[in-house]
């Protein structure tokens, strides 16, 4: 006969109170291991829980052996999770969940645990109101980020949206660390306007889950002191991330060109019109070849209208494809960009300053307002 603990012995309906074989006593000391988790997890805001369970074997075999010896298909995996579940219910009054905020996995064999506290996610879009910020951290070569002479002791090459959004957010939230995943970039060099673009804030390991939104706008905006301002639309899922850094929205650019040679307004025009509706061969611009693979893109040009001309400068406005480049589609970068604004008036041109005016959808319907594979078809 197997002696057993009382819950075991109650679970097999066999054996006799002693020294448990198959659990080897722990279920006794659930409570002690509750109080010891919640010790853990004392900091931090969560309203749901999932326990999970780490197995290296013993249990397994010891499973194996009931039911070869005795006939018994135990789950003890599962008696040690439903206890656990019980007790932490009943200690803080928050529910289990699937996924929940906070992660327990649990193992019987050594009684370790290990916390995974769920990420914060909040949708929002910013605008960018001045150049040379780069959308993600893009720390100093040099240093890599420890702070050296050639980045004025900064650690980075570039201030970004990223820092800026994130900095005051980590802090609001107490978290860990924090990611700004935007719905594609723009450049350095270019603004951000309009009603600005789709991002997720993720918050890591965040001790606080439920902030006030308005006042975590307020804070990154005053924060930003009017470089960078953002909306924040509504608290969102891990699955949102995805969502957003694949879409394929389309854009609007307002760009200052400058022509190299006297041009006519009426070829501007023209020129611009033969763009509209047009497929354009990209080869991938040489000024990004040394971080992506050399290949040719096709994007559509959707509008292309001559807002302002004076002289050898025009203000144009575009409408295209996500993925266009555009300082490309208007130079010819030495004809890896066909066609081009510059190919078609036959003289060089360039992009003075560029702004996204537009990015064409979000998550704010609960849905992509564009399909990203509905442009696949009509590539070629
Ligand atoms: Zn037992
Ligand atoms: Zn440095």
């Amino acid at each position: 006969m197997m002696t057993l603990c009382e819950k075991c012995m109650e679970r097999l309906g066999t054996g006799t109170i002693g020294d448990c074989v198959v659990c080897g006593n722990v279920l006794d000391r659930i409570d002690e291991i509750t109080d010891r988790i919640l010790e853990k997890i004392e900091d931090y805001e969560f309203e749901s829980f999932d326990v999970g369970m780490r197995l290296y074997g013993s249990i397994n075999s010891m499973m194996g052996f009931l039911k070869e010896k005795y006939g018994i298909e135990d789950d003890l995996k599962d008696a040690l999770r439903r206890e656990l579940v019980k007790a932490i219910s009943s200690k803080t009054g928050k529910k289990r969940e699937i996924g929940g905020d906070i992660g327990i996995i649990f193992c019987p064999e050594d009684l370790s645990f290990q916390i995974n506290v769920k990420s914060v996610y909040i949708y929002g879009r910013y605008i960018k109101r001045v150049r040379n910020l780069s959308q993600t951290r893009w720390i100093c070569r040099n240093c890599m980020g420890e702070g050296c002479e050639v980045c004025n002791f900064e650690g980075r090459k570039y201030l970004s949206v990223e820092d800026l959004i994130i900095n005051p957010a980590v802090e609001i939230f107490q978290g860990d660390n924090g990611f700004l995943h935007g719905a594609g970039r723009e450049d350095v060099d270019a603004r951000m306007l309009g009603a600005g673009r789709p991002f997720i804030l993720e918050i890591s390991k965040p001790k606080k889950r439920s902030v006030n939104l308005s006042m975590l706008e307020k804070a990154i905006n005053e924060m930003a002191g009017g470089k960078v301002e953002v909306r924040l639309i509504s608290y969102a899922s891990t699955r949102d991330v995805p969502k957003i850094k694949n879409a394929r929205f389309q854009k609007v650019y307002r760009a200052v060109v400058k022509f190299r040679g006297d041009v006519d307004e009426e070829d501007v025009v023209r020129a611009l019109n033969e763009l509209k509706n047009t497929i354009i061969n990209q080869r991938t611009p040489k000024r990004v070849m040394h971080r992506r693979a050399d290949r040719v893109r096709k994007r559509r040009v959707y509008g292309a209208e001559l807002i302002l001309m004076k002289g050898r400068t025009a203000v144009v406005k575009i409408h295209a494809e996500s993925g266009l480049y555009i300082k490309e589609l208007v130079s010819g970068d030495d004809g890896r960009t066909k066609p081009s604004l510059a190919e078609l008036l036959g003289v060089e041109c360039y992009v003075e300053k560029l702004d996204v005016v537009a990015v064409l959808g979000g998550l704010e319907d609960g849905n992509l307002k564009y399909n990203p594979s509905a442009f696949m078809d009509q590539r070629r």
